[in-house]
């Protein structure tokens, strides 16, 4: 029994870390300057990393600016199959002694992580966002820097409040409730569009005991690679997080049918998630246990407008709820469904900001946006504005151009017909698609709301009579994870508003929440009987 069950020591108490605001003349601006500089002109060479050792291949791919594509920042390598089944040979090498650690050994790992990243490594890991996914200094920071950092402190503080819940006993028993990590290596694949989600899906599972194979997005190797390094530079032992870029169906295939699979931590789209789940399906009786399968995916986020609603807050959060990060946020708003009475006010609002919007390479601080990620990305989003220009009303925006970086511009597309692919699919661009409703129907219009898309994410309803936002609330009680009164839907904060969605959004076990750790433990009961008996025989069974 190790004293993994104690949970005596008590950790820090977190706090959220506080953004930097990047505002001109402070010395965080600076920092950030000289290191975007320095980055931009390096190129880095990055390895796959199993047991702590480099690996490097010979069919490197290159990683780029999505703002300006030319720009090499550098390269990493692929692994093989081998390579993978190494990973998995390392990780479930590693497990023996860190599984043992005590909670509070592993805690301080990712505590010191936390403190690195909000001090020393900030510039890197926000430099590394802003240059390899084209986010913006203040998207970058309150993703790759405030986000990670807190994902890290709260999950110790969760951790701890989860694994100090014990059972009750008695003078004769005492019952003990130990939290063993999961018997196997976890898989946990990212997403290009968020730095922390990476540093979490691994960094969780690793801090309940876990050891994982870690497989970061293509298009977001830069950040994740200096994650990576910082985990190493906190002390996480080797083996612990085996890093392994590449071909995503190679490296599945290797993991998904190794018996030891014990879970999947995935954020990502929905359709691959469910490829995996189907796989894991299919391979049941090949795994010594039930992997655990935790994924977070896709969604078409909503806002709602009631009659109630002030038109300016509504503008602005739909302006920064749909175009912030050019849309690409699981949560971004994508479709908004407007009272008629509003709509013409709400409109030229928007209107005015986004034709104030600038875009463009994000090391110059005045854009508000940058590229979307790749040309896979932009062939996509730019062929449901074309579609829209056939089949809708583009209102304002619909200029994509791919020559130098992959910029497409805010686009605000009115649609009369509520089924119109663009207010059902996910774009996962800066594309918002509205529906004009009659003022009558409200209550008609929450039920379409439900109905609309297969997601449930994140949603929000703008109203200032109160039974307009209770009714809202109850008939999308089902349709968003996280419901947004009088807010945008986006932005959600560890500690404060979990996050994760259900549908066909994910499996809503809410990342950095206990209910997350949760899954990456497999709970061990312990009874200790003091004075066991000696007679087989019970009392009632006595003569009279
Ligand atoms: P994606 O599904 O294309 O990729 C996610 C990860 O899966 C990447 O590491 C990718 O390499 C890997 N992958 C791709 N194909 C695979 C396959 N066939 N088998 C195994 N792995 C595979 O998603 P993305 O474009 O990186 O991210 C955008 C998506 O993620 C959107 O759908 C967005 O809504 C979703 N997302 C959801 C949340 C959430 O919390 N719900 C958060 C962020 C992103």
């Amino acid at each position: 029994m190790s004293d993994a069950i104690t949970g005596r020591r008590r950790v820090p108490r977190p706090e959220n870390d506080p953004n930097l605001t990047y505002a001109p003349g402070t010395p965080a601006r600076a920092e950030l300057k000289a290191r975007l500089a320095t980055m931009a002109s390096e190129t880095v060479d990055i390895p796959i990393v199993i047991g702590g050792k480099e690996i490097r291949n010979s069919d490197a791919q290159p990683v780029v600016m999505p703002h300006k594509h030319g720009h090499v920042l550098g390269q990493f390598h692929q692994a093989t199959p081998a390579q993978v089944r190494q990973a998995v040979d390392a990780a479930m090498a590693a497990r023996k002694e860190w599984s043992g650690w005590s909670f509070e050994d592993r805690a301080a790992v990712f505590l010191r992580a936390a403190e690195l990243l909000t001090t020393t490594w900030r510039s890197t890991i926000v430099a590394a966002t802003m240059l390899g996914q084209s986010k913006t200094a203040y998207q970058a920071e309150i993703d790759a820097a405030s986000e990670l950092v807190d994902f890290w402190r709260f999950n110790v503080a969760f951790a701890q409040e989860l694994i100090s819940e014990q059972p009750d006993s008695t003078h004769a028993v005492w019952n003990q409730m130990e939290y063993r990590p999961l018997e196997g290596f976890v898989y946990a694949i990212s997403p290009f569009n968020f730095t922390a989600i990476g540093g979490n899906l691994a960094g969780a599972p690793a801090l309940m005991g876990n050891t994982v194979v870690w497989k970061p997005a293509g298009t977001a190797m830069l950040s994740a690679y200096y994650v990576m390094k910082l985990l190493e530079a906190a002390g996480l032992p080797p083996g612990v997080i085996n890093f392994v870029p590449g071909n995503p169906v190679e490296i599945s295939d290797v993991l998904l049918d190794h018996p030891d699979l014990a879970g999947i931590h995935f954020t990502g789209s929905t359709a691959v998630f469910n490829g995996m789940w189907q796989r894991v399906g299919q391979n049941m009786g090949k795994y010594r246990g039930y992997p655990r399968l935790v994924g977070e995916t896709g969604g078409k986020d909503f806002i709602v407008v009631h009659p109630s609603a002030d038109p300016q807050e509504v503008a602005v959060a739909a302006v920064r709820g749909a175009f912030e990060f050019q849309g690409q946020k699981c949560s971004a708003a994508s479709r908004m469904y407007v009272p008629r009475s509003r709509w013409n006010d709400i409109r030229d609002r928007m209107v005015a900001m986004m034709k104030d919007i600038k875009m463009g390479d994000v090391r110059d601080f005045r854009n508000f946006m940058g590229a979307v990620i790749d040309k896979k990305s932009f062939t996509k989003v730019s062929g449901y504005i074309d579609d829209a220009k056939k089949n809708a009303k583009v209102i304002q925006g619909g200029g994509c151009n791919g020559d130098e970086g992959y910029f497409i511009e805010p686009t605000l597309v009115e649609s009369a017909d509520p089924s119109y692919r663009l207010l059902c699919e996910e774009v996962f661009g800066p594309v918002l698609s509205v529906f004009v409703y009659d003022d009558a129907k409200w209550s008609e219009m929450l039920q379409i709301v439900d109905r609309t898309s297969p997601y449930a994410l994140t949603g929000a309803v703008f109203a200032y009579d109160r039974a307009a936002v209770i009714e809202a609330s109850s008939a999308l009680k089902n349709a968003a994870g996280n419901f947004y009164i009088n807010d945008k839907p986006t932005g959600a904060v560890v500690g404060q508003q979990p996050f994760g969605g259900a549908r066909a959004s994910g499996t809503n076990d809410k990342a950095g929440s206990k209910m997350n750790l949760a899954r990456w433990v497999s709970m061990r009961t312990i009874k200790e009987t003091f004075a066991p008996a000696t007679d087989y025989k019970y009392p009632f069974m006595l003569e009279e």
